[in-house]
């Protein structure tokens, strides 16, 4: 048997260890069950292709996309270890072969989906086979708690149940609680050893910047960084397309990339952008589980994703290398009614649908925060940011600037008390604005004195005014899907004179333009 540190050397080409590989390593080859949780990038993939070195044997490795297990497969296979992957694409005899040669005991690493997993047939292969370890990669598909639910990982506890002795790691980059929780509930881990390691990314920059009219700001970027390679995201599949075309007659080189296209263009986009053929792929959020490339400089969100999970994994895909780059997402408070159009349309559960709004909520929140946006997201993951800012966000760069709000507190609150305190902040902003929408006239509130009352800022300025004096406490939110805006003791103290308001100074709008200076 030779060592880790041989293995290590010999076939991966590392003469040390990531943070916390050794320790997972190390409890994998104890042969105990393992919860490893790591932020993307962080080197999980190693935590169970090094053992299956060691232990000799066949490791199973449960796998999502085919993809990826492909991408594994081949680096795997170029470095000289016996693997290979049973999948839907494989011909009849191919799999034959495949099935003759994992008996035979020539294969280490069997990457599966896990669909296939818990097959009979693969199942009985399975134990006619020398199986020494489980891996299952991505383990918080396995979770309602998490981003990317796949009911049919629920079913790979079956696993546990038929190899009892083998011990299984389950590995993931998803850090919120509840999901490691799940993972170990489902998958019967015995006594896991659990590692989480930090999610902290230092070499990404946060930013988040006002999304109306954003197109010429986002040009201005890219044109600052024309030798750079990153991802433009956009929820739609029109939004894509739309923006790869605008963005090649700006004289960039633009791809654009969806679940609407043909895989073959898909894969032919996804190879222009991985060899740098292309600088810019355009991307719905099908794109970038798997994708490997290093060297991403930045990733671009042009609309609002629907939880935190999601976000820091799609700019997750920036600076694998180590390098500086920028997550950059285009923000307004209009995209979340699209955000809830899809958790109405996704499930009629009314248990999932408030998970869903309770994380499209902390998604605003991050946008709306005055304080560090790392710190912001650390915290979400349950994690501690030690000092208060981290040097690296919007936040932190530009000192936010507190100016005396009382007077713009005051015909917030008036504007509140005559609207009856039954409107959502947008409503109000609309109303204090002057905005002409038939709701306004409908309800008559155009005669009101607080109508028009705020001319001196925009609407999006009153409404970002309203969300901070709710966090700040001087107003209330009902919360839940209609929030509405309602008065409390101290929203009274504001206009009786007594209380003084600070308020953070409106940004400007050209932030990303800007940061070059
Ligand atoms: P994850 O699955 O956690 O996103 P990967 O397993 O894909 O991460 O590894 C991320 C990157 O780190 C890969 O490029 C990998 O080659 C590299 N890597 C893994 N382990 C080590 C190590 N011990 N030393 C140096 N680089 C490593
Ligand atoms: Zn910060």
């Amino acid at each position: 048997m030779e060592t880790k540190h041989s293995i290590l050397e010999r076939y991966f080409g590392y003469t040390s260890f990531l943070p916390h590989q050794e320790e997972i390593v190390d409890a994998v080859l104890a042969r105990k069950d393992v919860l490893a949780v790591m932020a993307t990038g962080g080197g999980k993939s190693l935590c169970y292709q090094l053992p299956a070195l060691v232990f000799e044997g066949l490791t199973v490795v449960v796998s999502p996309l085919i993809a990826l297990m492909k991408d594994q497969v081949d680096s795997l296979r170029a470095n000289g270890v016996a693997a290979a992957t049973i999948n839907s694409s494989l011909g009849y005899g191919e799999q034959k072969i495949i099935e003759r040669v994992i008996l035979e005991g020539r294969i280490r690493l069997l990457y599966v989906s896990p669909e296939r997993a818990v097959q009979p047939a693969f199942l009985s292969l399975l134990s006619r086979a020398d199986v020494r370890l489980i891996a299952i990669d991505e383990a918080h598909c396995i979770s309602m708690w998490g981003h990317n639910f796949r009911p049919e990982y629920r079913r790979l506890r079956v696993l546990k149940e038929r190899f009892p002795r083998v011990p299984v790691i389950a590995l993931t980059a998803t850090a919120i609680p509840a999901v490691q929780d799940d993972i170990v509930a489902e998958l019967a881990l015995k006594s896991p050893v659990r590692f989480v390691g930090s999610f902290n990314r230092k070499n990404l920059t946060y930013r988040v910047v006002p999304k109306a009219r954003y197109f010429p700001r986002l040009v201005a970027y890219l044109n600052e960084h024309r030798d750079d390679a990153g991802i433009v995201y956009a929820a739609t599949r029109e939004g894509v397309e739309t923006l790869a075309t605008k963005l090649r007659s700006k004289g960039f080189s633009a791809l654009p990339y969806h679940a609407g296209l043909p895989e073959t263009v898909r894969t032919e986009h996804q190879e222009a952008f991985s060899h740098g053929d292309a600088t810019i792929i355009c991307a719905t959020i099908a794109f970038g589980m798997g994708i490997d490339k290093p060297d991403v400089r930045f990733v671009i969100h042009t609309d609002l994703p629907r939880d935190l999970e999601s976000y820091y994994q799609e700019t997750g895909r920036a600076g694998r290398d180590g390098d500086p780059a920028d997550c950059i997402l285009f923000y307004s408070r209009g995209d979340y009614g699209m955000i809830r159009f899809l958790i109405e349309k996704e499930s009629a559960d009314a248990g999932i649908k408030d998970v869903a709004y309770r994380k499209a909520g902390a998604m605003l929140d991050y946008c709306e925060t005055t304080g560090c946006r790392r710190k912001f997201l650390l915290a979400y993951f349950g994690e501690a940011y030690p000092g208060d800012r981290c040097g690296g966000c919007d936040r932190c760069e530009t000192q936010v600037q507190v100016f005396d709000g009382t007077e713009a507190a005051s015909a917030i609150v008036a504007c509140i008390r005559e609207t009856g305190e039954r409107f959502g902040a947008s409503y109000i902003a609309d109303v204090l604005s002057g905005a002409k929408t038939a709701r306004i006239r409908e309800n008559g509130h155009d005669t009101l004195p607080a109508y028009g009352s705020g001319r001196g800022y925009t609407r999006d300025q009153w409404l970002l005014f309203i969300q901070e004096m709710v966090r700040k406490g001087f107003v209330a939110s009902t919360g839940g899907r209609y929030p509405v805006v309602v008065l409390n003791d101290r929203s009274r103290a504001v206009t009786g004179g007594g209380l003084a308001v600070p308020l953070t100074e409106p940004q400007p709008e050209g932030v990303v333009a800007a940061e070059a200076e």
